[in-house]
């Protein structure tokens, strides 16, 4: 076990060495998959040591390198190694975290940093939370107390407010909620992608006059597209007026909050009746930890909690918490470890400094898109997303645009010395940065920028030969 526990070790810190190094991902097709990994059920057992060197061989290769330092695309993820070693703590000790009879320990762990989030967020004390396997099931779980507390009997009148720009897993989560798809009202968003207060008002208006009944507003605190904040304290104020339940999706930007300098975007998610965030994304630990706070104190285990007969020796005293009765899952990895563990090594002061240089980076990024004749700005920085695009010299070739920035994005993910991804923003293809890397230099951002105007040339003399 040592021995191979050891080689496990060697083998990861050689990869965190190597990543300046390595190619940013190695794309591979469905077949070229099968040839390598396809084999008969394994009925007899087989060399564990021969099997790590398959895993090195043909399996971790053929996976995006989200932590390697130009990688831009989607929304990247780069954890301490503190964090990771939390993860093969709690692994190893293989806690079962769904009751305080069975790990009061872990799950005061998982209190502990909730309330740490909670204080650098500036929660209300009563709020309680709890460690998810990522955004979509923190937004799972808010939406199924906004549910529980607003909504009364007929799902089918019942609407929900958000704009174009929302992450998916809100329709999702509402779908799996039994809501008919009609009952997701996705307005307009404003010239800065945001969730317009007049556009929600007048549609609430018009639905409750026609007999609807509104009863959420879904509020996105850093868009997936732009990085965008909805109106917080605007929709705060609307919906206390209104009655509604205010859900902030935070998945993304609200742990930015933690720094000061975000008041202004940030200020006014505390008011939200339920708040998802997304350790795994900006909070540098690892793969799964998503989480949800909800105001209300009780409303979580009001929604979630059942006690059946063979759990009755669960049932807790004195302010233990149970963390099966705050979500959908009874067994639960121990997450709050990795985050513990993280956080206390570094302190909240490291994270912030870092999230702060990431938001820094977008905006150094947006700066020399500026300078760049080739290249043009789609979306200014916002939490440390930036949107932008090639330009094609010569007239008449606008059309071309999307293609031909798209066959810039197709190349570059390809060649594997960078990873960026595409989104659309009003119908345009744009080339969307990400820089959350807390190894990533604005040398990195340079060498990109160098690189999509290169690849941009080579393409468009492709493109002229057509
Ligand atoms: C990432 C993200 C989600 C989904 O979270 P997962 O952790 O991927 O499940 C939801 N909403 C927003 C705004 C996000 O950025």
């Amino acid at each position: 076990m040592r021995r191979l526990g050891y080689q496990v070790v060697d083998r990861i810190v050689e990869r965190w060495r190597n990543l300046p190094r390595a190619s940013t991902a190695r794309l591979a097709t469905r077949s070229e998959m099968e040839t390598r990994l396809r084999e008969p059920l394994p009925w007899e057992g087989e060399d564990i040591e021969s099997l790590l060197g398959r895993f090195w061989r043909d399996i971790e290769p053929f996976a995006g390198k989200i932590d390697h330092p130009r990688f831009f695309a989607f929304i990247p993820s780069s954890p301490t190694f503190a964090s990771v070693l939390g993860d093969w703590l709690a692994t190893g000790c293989n806690f079962f975290q769904g009751t305080w009879i069975e790990s009061a320990g872990p799950s005061e762990v998982e209190l502990v940093v909730l309330g740490w989030l909670k204080e650098g967020l500036g929660l209300a004390e009563e709020t309680s939370g709890v460690l998810t396997s990522g955004g979509s099931v923190a937004n799972l779980i808010g939406l199924a107390v906004a549910r529980q507390r607003r909504v009364r009997g007929d799902l089918s009148r019942a609407t929900a407010y958000t704009s174009v720009q929302t992450h998916s897993a809100v329709a999702r989560a509402l779908r799996i909620l039994g809501f008919p798809e009609a009952a997701l009202r996705q307005l307009p968003s404003d010239s800065d992608w945001r969730l317009s207060r007049d556009a929600l008002t007048a549609a609430v208006h018009a639905d409750r006059e026609a007999g609807l009944a509104p009863f959420c507003v879904i509020a996105t605190a850093g868009t997936t597209n732009t990085g965008a904040v909805d109106p917080l304290h605007e929709l705060a104020d609307f919906c206390e007026r209104e009655g509604l339940w205010l859900h902030v999706d935070g998945a993304y930007g609200a742990i930015a909050r933690l720094s000061p300098t975000c008041e202004p975007l940030l200020g006014g998610l505390e008011r939200a009746d339920s708040l998802v965030l997304d350790p795994h994304k900006w909070l540098y630990v690892g793969y799964e930890a998503g989480c949800v706070f909800v105001r209300d104190r009780s409303a979580l285990e009001e929604t979630f909690r059942v006690l059946p007969d063979y759990l009755q020796d669960t049932d807790v005293h004195e302010g233990e918490v149970n963390f099966g009765d705050r979500g959908i899952q009874l067994s639960r990895a121990a997450r709050g470890i990795k985050l513990w563990l993280s956080l206390k090594t570094h302190g909240f002061t490291a994270v912030v400094r870092a999230i702060e240089q990431t938001i820094q980076l977008a905006v150094y990024a947006e700066d020399q898109i500026r300078v760049r004749p080739a290249l043009e700005v789609v979306a200014p920085a916002s939490l440390g997303i930036v949107c932008f695009r090639h330009r094609i010299s010569g007239e008449g070739k606008s059309e071309n645009l999307n293609a031909h920035n798209e066959a810039i994005v197709g190349t570059i993910q390809r060649e594997g010395h960078f990873m960026i991804s595409s989104t659309l923003l009003d119908g345009a293809y744009v080339i969307r940065l990400c820089p959350l890397n807390y190894r990533t230099a604005a040398s990195d951002i340079d060498a990109l920028l160098r690189e999509v105007e290169s690849v941009g040339k080579r393409v468009a003399v492709s493109e002229g030969e057509e």
